[in-house]
């Protein structure tokens, strides 16, 4: 299988050339790829062998819309996307003053196993390609009709967990010939995966980088997080140094607040400690409720923030969007899954059926 969506137009225009068709073919096909075309038929200007060329070699796919959820109260839709090969993935178009941000899933599933997190159910099944990737940008405006200017990589999946595809899909999006969505547009969230933070780094790319912190101590945050058993509180912060040093991009730091869980006095004491004096930002987040979690949703966020604020560190309580619509990660996806299994895996409901085949 040629993977087209996942390629730059420089190099469709190489695949275009070695078919024996002309060159400029190649920005054409990446053109039309960046319209969110749903079938080969629709690029109607490029000639009939090619298409059919495209069809033989299966180089071309589009996700169909399983399910689709409309928030009431602030217009969040969040999408459950359906891949070729079965496999379910959740973006979320938010809407806000500045603009329409979508948040885009990295991967089938996800592996790193965080006790709050509705993602990790089932593991990780796969990567998905840069083109998938792109697809959930595409697809998302087109559907929805919203202009996207904003993408954070913060839906389902360890974007650090599957660089290359990640990285390949910022230089898709970014391409002046496609949607080109400026990298200061972007954001990117990672559990704390530190060779690729470093990795990131050495790039230089102008996003910003979202990291889950969620506690500041070693024995709360493996807790919550098994990856801290790998790169510690400590590791994770120099290397969030290290970031800001090579990039001069500011680090905002994620924190679910969890009743009694990370949001005591004590918990905010060290964390200010700890990020006093750096270029960083706080972002409170209630947690959100993950069913058949006991996990609960912090009473004490603003007496928290106040806390950070105090000592100098800045710290925002992020508005939750959607929250009639189960717009938080992986919950959809989730509820699909669950139903799937419910049912039997009947025909019609067919989320999630590959689940551990890969
Ligand atoms: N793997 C990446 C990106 C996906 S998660 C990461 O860990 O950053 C996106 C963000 O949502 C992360 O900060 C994650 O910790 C947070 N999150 C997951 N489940 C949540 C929940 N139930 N309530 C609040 N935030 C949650």
């Amino acid at each position: 299988m040629t993977d087209l969506k996942s390629m730059t137009p420089e190099e469709l225009t190489a695949w275009c050339k070695a078919q024996g068709q002309p060159g400029f073919r190649g920005k054409q096909l990446f053109q039309w790829f960046h319209r969110g075309v749903s079938s080969v038929e629709e690029m109607t200007d490029l000639p009939k062998a090619l298409r059919e060329l495209i069809l033989r070699e299966e180089g071309f796919s589009a996700p169909i819309v399983e399910r689709k959820q409309v928030s009431k109260l602030d217009g969040t839709i969040k999408y459950l996307w359906r891949l070729r090969d079965g496999n379910c993935i959740e973006t979320v178009l938010m809407r806000y003053h500045h603009g329409n941000s979508v948040c885009i899933s990295s991967q089938v599933g996800c592996a790193m196993g965080c006790a709050f997190c509705a993602s990790t159910v089932g593991g990780r099944v796969r990567n998905l390609t840069a083109g998938e990737l792109l697809d959930q940008v595409i697809f998302t405006q087109k559907d929805s009709g919203a202009p996207i200017s904003n993408i954070v990589l913060m839906g389902i999946g360890e974007p650090l967990d599957n660089y290359e595809n990640v990285r390949k899909f910022l230089t898709l999006v970014n391409h002046k010939d496609g949607i080109n969505i400026g990298m200061r547009h972007i954001s990117l969230s990672t559990c704390g995966l530190v060779p690729g933070i470093d990795r990131l780094a050495e790039e230089g790319l102008q996003l910003t980088l979202s990291v889950s912190l969620h506690a500041p101590d070693d024995e709360t945050r493996s807790r919550l997080m098994p990856v801290n058993r790998a790169f510690g509180v400590d590791t994770l912060l120099a290397a969030c140094r290290r970031y800001f040093e090579k990039t001069g991009r500011r680090i905002s730091y994620e924190y679910a607040m969890i009743d009694g869980v990370n949001d005591t006095p004590r918990h905010g004491a060290l964390l200010a400690q700890r990020l006093e004096g750096t270029v960083a930002h706080v972002n409170l987040i209630p947690l959100n409720y993950v069913e058949e979690s006991p996990l609960k949703p912090s009473t004490r966020v603003a007496e928290f923030q106040k806390q950070l604020e105090k000592r100098g560190v800045t710290a925002t309580v992020r508005r939750r969007l959607g929250s009639d619509i189960d717009a938080s990660c992986g919950q959809l996806r989730r509820k699909a899954m669950a139903e799937t299994a419910r049912d039997g895996g009947k025909e019609g409901s067919s989320c999630g059926f590959s689940m551990g085949t890969d």
